[in-house]
């Protein structure tokens, strides 16, 4: 039996674009089985309103309708709806 010890040596790479790389996330009508969650592709920056329903929670991917990337992953059951917003983050 080989035992091989994996020495990872930690390298600050780009750190300035990996440790500021955060998202805004909004979500409204928390009380209602639609919930509306308003926030920033993660790829492309686009603001964007999508509308999930909630009864049962799995993790989902959220499509950019303006670059086609995965904008986001919520806790919900469907997608309803993705539209592009003026992000209220940008001004
Ligand atoms: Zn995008």
């Amino acid at each position: 039996m080989e035992v091989r010890e994996l020495k990872k040596t930690y390298k600050p790479r780009n750190q300035d674009n990996e440790t500021r790389n955060f998202q805004h996330v909004k979500i409204l009508d928390c009380t209602q089985p639609v919930h509306r969650v308003i926030f920033e592709c993660w790829h492309c920056k686009q603001g964007l309103l999508t509308e999930v329903e909630v009864e049962s929670s799995q993790a989902l991917d959220v499509r950019c309708p303006n670059c086609g990337k995965t904008a986001i992953k919520l806790m919900a059951n469907k997608v309803i709806s993705t539209t592009a917003i003026p992000s209220p983050w940008q001004s």
